[in-house]
């Protein structure tokens, strides 16, 4: 079939509305794009140099919802679906994916990166890991209303800080605390407070703490007020006052800067966890020997394995993980100039994209 997208021809040259064909192989669907989320990672393959693994000229996008509307042999009961595509499409054959860690699968498709994604009418992916969405339209399936563009930010805002979650071990009446209140920390937040956690925001926008206080925030530190010491002292405050010991305390580092990295590796205590989910090409000196001294753990998170996402879906129907206020919706034909606004000025919401019809 006929698709159309914005199509990146060299870095930081505006995109091209630029027709081509597709058709699904075995095994692969094509999916009519509902909403594409743009993505601090798009950003970087734009404007930064961070390569992409299929070179220019390729269709940037992985954080995708719509409708399944070709299929190859093998999997046509996917045909019609409304679906949710996780930025990482592990292959599930090889020894990676059966030891469990699809994450990095040498053979995942990243949309967007590996192949064309999601900035146009349609994407051809692969069909394993596509998360099916519930009847939108049926009340008790989906009480907050959400419509499906809306649900393409699970695909990485949501799912990533999940993933990161789990593996942290966070259980419900451990301490969460975020470092950065952003596009990912924002949900990071929310999820914990969801399992049961006593959940921290700490970022250095008053804005972004203000709205993480009506979403799972049981505190909130401006980093922008305070040195890292006092940062520290203040979220030991909060563990003394809930009888939370170090051991159960996970740190995630969702800012994906140099200053929040420092900050959420300073606040390591005994038996502690740190989870480095956000993103920053510049280095960042550290003591790395207070891992050894506190007997702790620092480990980093690349996207989400397709199995966690239906409860991912579920918490976001169920309203447990807000989006709306989190989110904001956009033309895709303002592709250029929201690349452009986004690149000078971080967005306090994540931006979905949703094609014209
Ligand atoms: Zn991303
Ligand atoms: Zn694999």
């Amino acid at each position: 079939m006929r698709v159309e997208s914005w199509v990146v021809r060299g870095p930081a040259i505006p995109m091209t509305w630029e027709a081509r064909e597709e058709r699904a192989g075995p095994d692969e669907v094509v999916v009519e794009v509902a909403g594409c989320g743009v993505c601090h990672t798009d950003l970087g393959f734009f404007y930064d140099g961070v390569p992409t693994r299929h070179p220019f000229p390729l269709t940037l996008g992985h954080e995708i919802s719509g409708v399944v509307v070709d299929a190859g042999p093998g999997v046509e009961e996917w045909i019609g679906r409304a679906v949710v595509v996780p930025a990482v499409l592990p292959c599930g054959a090889c020894d990676a994916c059966r030891a469990g860690r699809g994450q990095i699968c040498p053979n995942q498709i990243f949309p967007g990166c590996d192949v064309d994604g999601g900035f146009g009418t349609h994407v051809r992916v692969p069909a394993r890991g596509l998360c099916p969405v519930p009847d939108l339209s049926d009340p008790q399936a989906n009480p907050s209303q959400l419509d499906l563009p809306l649900l393409s930010v699970i695909a990485d805002a949501v799912s990533t800080p999940y993933q990161a979650v789990v593996r942290s071990g966070l259980a419900a009446g451990d301490l969460a605390v975020f470092v950065g209140a952003g596009g990912i920390g924002g949900f990071g937040v929310q999820i914990a407070a969801a399992l049961g956690a006593l959940a921290v925001a700490i970022d250095v926008d008053s804005t972004r703490l203000d709205r993480m206080r009506a979403h799972g925030a049981a505190t909130t530190i401006d980093a922008s007020e305070m040195p890292t010491k006092q940062v520290r002292q203040r979220v030991r405050e909060v563990a003394e006052a809930h009888s939370i010991p170090t051991w159960r305390t996970r740190i995630f580092e969702t800012s994906g800067t140099v200053a929040g990295q420092s900050t959420a590796f300073a606040l390591l205590g005994h038996g502690g966890v740190l989870s480095i989910v956000g993103y920053t090409p510049k280095p960042v000196e550290l003591r790395l020997s207070n891992l050894m001294a506190f007997d702790a753990i620092a480990q980093g998170n690349w996207g989400c394995l397709p199995e966690y996402y239906p409860a991912i879906v579920d918490l976001v129907l169920k309203g447990r993980v807000a989006l709306r206020p989190f989110v904001e919706t956009r033309a895709l034909g303002s592709i250029n100039s929201t690349f452009e606004e986004l690149h000078h000025a971080p967005a306090n919401r994540r931006v979905v994209l949703i094609p014209e019809r």
